[in-house]
Parts: structure tokens; sequence; C-alpha cells
């Protein structure tokens, strides 16, 4: 938790600083690029010169959010990227707390001069920031932010695109307002964003009413591979490079699909295995209900983490061998899982 002493310090910091880096995760959700945008916004209007720069492309249901057209992505501008990070005065690290989670960046990150700030709720954060706020118990990053804006005394310099962006991230990270970590506190941030100018009907409709058949038809196919081990609650989907190809993969197509295995009755671990033959891994999502926890499951065996009820991994073995490992991990956890 952040100690009052530590706003202290940060309202200092900003006083002097101009250049401000802003860095969601790799592979930014709602909540990475609704938190970075939504600082981005609060900072420029403040005076700042802020630059978001996320490690790699996102979602297209992502780039209608107020302020998109300035992000610019570090794959794609590695030198350009490096020279701001290294000019920086300030760096806030948004949604992850362990700087792996930067992909490519970590490199110019680690060797840069400015003050880092954290924002995150995951679990079990790394100090490499100089001031850390991070609380595991929140809806997400975005919900932080609000508060930290807040604690900053800056509430009613909440625009409506500042409020759009945070309204957005709290969205995504909550499924919609409806897993567990949404509080009644949540809801009353998300009253304030409302009046203070975030269109909910229209950003509901941004982000989950713009599909394209070929992500249909992959949701499709995905469903078709649904495999229910009812023996230990858990389902699980996986989607080989050549059933993405079929249905013209695009970033952002499998959002969500992880959480139709959780969504039959009595699932209690719902997983999704997504081969990636161009970075030759397979990515993992893990989704839980109850007390199952997904974070230390795939620290434990796929190399990654998150949070109780979510989280992600990774593993370099084929598709086959990562599922038949998966498999064969379950035994050790069936008092867990039926419970
Ligand atoms: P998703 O399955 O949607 O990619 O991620 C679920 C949650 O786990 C998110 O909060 C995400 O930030 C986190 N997460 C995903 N992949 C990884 C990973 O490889 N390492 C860690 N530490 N967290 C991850
Ligand atoms: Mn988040």
């Amino acid at each position: 938790m952040m100690i009052e002493q530590s706003i202290l310090e940060i309202t200092a910091e900003l006083a002097n600083a101009r250049n401000i880096i802003i860095v969601p995760h790799k592979g930014p959700d709602g909540d990475a690029m609704g938190a970075s945008l939504g600082l981005w916004h609060f900072l420029k209007d403040k005076g700042h010169n802020p630059q978001v720069i996320a490690p790699n492309n996102y979602p297209d249901f992502l780039k209608w959010l107020p302020g998109n057209d300035q992000v610019i992505v570090y794959e794609n501008e590695e030198e350009h990227c490096r020279k701001l990070i290294n000019d920086a005065d300030l760096i806030f690290t948004l949604d992850f707390n362990e700087l792996s989670r930067a992909g490519n960046m970590v490199e110019p990150l680690k060797a840069a001069r400015a003050v880092f700030i954290m924002i995150d709720h995951h679990q079990e954060p790394t100090d490499y920031a100089m001031h850390t706020y991070s609380d595991a118990e929140m809806s997400s990053t975005c919900e932080m932010l609000y508060h930290f804006i807040e604690k900053l005394r800056g509430k009613n310099q909440i625009t409506p695109e500042i409020a759009t962006c945070i309204y957005t991230g709290i969205m995504t990270d909550t499924g919609s307002f409806r897993y567990s970590a949404t509080s009644s506190l949540t809801h009353t941030v998300v009253a304030d964003l409302i009046e203070r100018g975030a269109q909910n009907t229209q950003i509901h409709n941004n982000v989950f009413d713009t599909n394209s058949e070929n992500r249909l038809q992959l949701l499709g196919t995905a469903l078709n591979n649904l495999k229910v081990i009812k023996e230990y609650n858990t389902a699980y989907i996986s989607l080989n490079q050549e059933e993405l190809d079929r249905n013209n993969f695009k970033k952002g197509d499998t959002e969500g699909f992880v959480n139709y295995g959780l969504s039959l009755k009595g699932i209690v671990l719902a997983v999704i295995f997504i081969e990636n033959t161009q970075e030759n891994i397979i990515k993992i999502s893990f989704r839980s209900k109850a007390n199952f926890d997904v974070n230390k499951f795939a620290r434990a065996h796929f190399n990654g983490g998150g949070h109780i009820n979510a989280a992600g991994g990774k593993s370099t073995i084929s598709l086959p061998q990562t599922i038949k490992k998966f498999e064969e991990i379950l035994p050790q956890y069936r008092e867990e899982l039926i419970s």
C-alpha cells in the first residue's frame, strides 16, 4: 500500500518533472491502456509532457480510447522510444509489477535515470520502483488510478476523457463489474466517473459490440475444441496456428474466450492454450472460481502469474506437449479443485 509520505514525495517529483513516460504491460489490455491514457490526459492537462509507450501492439477494440493517437509502440519505433526513455524524468509503469512484463523494453527501462512509479493490482510486486502503489485487492489499475488522482487532490480535474479511460479499464478487468474484486467502492468510483462524463453504454458498445465475423467464427472453432475434465472440475480450450490462420486471427480476437469454460456449471478452473508459431510459444490464460489460486498455479508450472482468479503464462514446448503437461499436473491439485 502506498503511504501518505509517498504521495507527498510524488507530488514533489511531479512539481519538477517535465518528460514523463507511461508504460503499460506487454500485450496491453483494457486496464493497462485505460490507465495509461487516463494518466496521460491527467498529466497533459497539468502541463507536463507525457508520452505513452506500449511495449507492443494491442487490440483494435481499444483503439477508440481518447488519446490513442499519441500512443507509440516500442516494437515499431525502438530507436525513438529509447531516446524518450533516456530523457524521461519520471516513468510510470501501469498494471504490472515485474519489469520483465515490459517485454523488449526491459533493457532501456533498466538503464533509465528516471524515477519510477508503479501503480498495480497484481500479487507479489517486485521492488524496481522508487514509489510502489500496489494493492492486490483492487479491481483494476484503473480504479487505483482514480484513487491516486484523488490522493493528489485532482478529482475535479477528471475530464470526460479521463473518466472514459478509467471506466473502460475497470469495466474490462472486472468482466463488466461481476468478478469478486468488484467492491461497493468500485461502484462508487464508477458512478462518479459517469457523473464526470463517461458514456457507459457507448463504452460497452465500443469494446464488446464491434466483433468481426471472423472473430465469432474463431470462437466457434474454440468452443468446438472445448474439453471438459469433470473429474477435476476443469475445462480447457486450445487453438493451434492453423485454426487461427484459417479464421484470419487478429490481435485481441481471443480475448475473453477462456471465460466460456468457466461458464459451465461446476467448473472451477478454465484454461485456454493459444499457439503462436511466430514467437515460438504457447500463450496460456487461466481463470478460476473461488479459492483456486491460478496466480500460484501459473507461477509454479507455466512461467507466469497474475491474480488469484485470473492469470497468464507461457510454455515453449509444443501445443500437444503443453496440454499433456497440464493434464499431468492436475492430479496434484485434486483436493483444491473438487472441494
Ligand atoms: P490474460 O490471461 O488475460 O493474458 O492475463 C490475466 C492476468 O494475468 C492479467 O492480469 C495479466 O496481467 C496477468 N498475466 C498474464 N500473463 C502473465 C505472465 O506471463 N506473467 C505474469 N506475471 N502475469 C501475467
Ligand atoms: Mn489489470
